[in-house]
């Protein structure tokens, strides 16, 4: 495997980031020192970076989860007929299955989470999953004086009521746009959409800013994507045996 690939799968940062700390020369392979961000991985190589030394080969046969800051204008399905999706994004590896943990719509931007495996990445499709997941939002219009309350109370739809929300507004940035953070705790279609247009306001702009407790990595340029850590995993992981006990 080639040493970017190698070192952005383990969780080192984006395919620039980690191309960085190779030209710094901060990567060895087998204890001699790499400038070639090219450089073949093999099996049996020990790769350490700043001294210390990286999971190696075998520990990335484990199942992959990655953060995606999804850039506006493309489709979060796992296939389309017509659209780019965000997993033409990601780099064909062997003959794994990636697909996304959830759907932003085609405009919205922000965390998307990625993954291959098929056991905790579905326990978190699950429609009865209550992850919360923040976004802001930039809205025109004028919000009603009780947008926060009905939001909290639950807003009844023709086809379904929100669960109850948080709505916090933050004030008007200079382009004259309310900015909104709404947390919601179910993944309703366009349903930050429809609670703001609910209380008199059109969303704008859409971004994610987190899932569970995980934060968007403001490094990730739209379109770019990481690793998650072995930290994150585990807190991914501890948040849906909470989730499963209080259920
Ligand atoms: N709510 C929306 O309206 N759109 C999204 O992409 C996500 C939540």
């Amino acid at each position: 495997m080639r040493l970017d690939k190698y070192l952005a799968n383990s969780g080192f940062g984006s395919r620039s980031e980690v191309k960085e700390l190779v030209r710094k020369g901060r990567v060895r392979i087998n204890g001699s020192p790499v400038k070639d961000a090219g450089a073949d991985v093999k099996d049996a190589d020990s790769v350490e970076v700043d001294n210390k030394p990286t999971k190696g080969m075998a520990e990335l046969g484990k199942p992959h989860w990655y953060m995606l800051n999804k850039p506006a204008g493309i489709v979060s399905a796992n296939t389309d007929e017509r659209d780019r999706t965000v997993i033409d994004l990601f780099e064909k590896e062997g003959n794994r299955k990636l697909f996304t943990v959830g759907r932003l719509d085609k405009d919205t931007e922000g965390l998307l989470l990625v993954s291959d495996d098929g056991e905790l990445g579905h326990y978190l499709l699950s429609p009865s999953r209550h992850v919360e997941k923040t976004y802001l939002a930039k809205v025109k219009g004028t919000l009603a004086p009780d947008a926060v309350e009905r939001t909290a109370r639950g807003i009844a739809f023709k086809d379904f009521t929100s669960k109850p929300a948080k709505m916090e507004i933050k004030g008007t940035g200079q382009d004259g746009l309310s900015e909104v953070l709404i947390t919601l705790t179910e993944g309703k279609y366009h349903e930050v959409k429809r609670i703001v247009a609910a209380v008199g306001g059109e969303v704008v702009y859409l971004k994610r800013l987190s899932f569970g407790p995980l934060m968007l990595d403001e490094g990730l340029k739209p379109g770019e994507y990481r690793a998650l850590t072995d930290n994150e995993t585990e807190l991914l992981k501890l948040a849906v045996e909470k989730e499963r006990n209080n259920v």
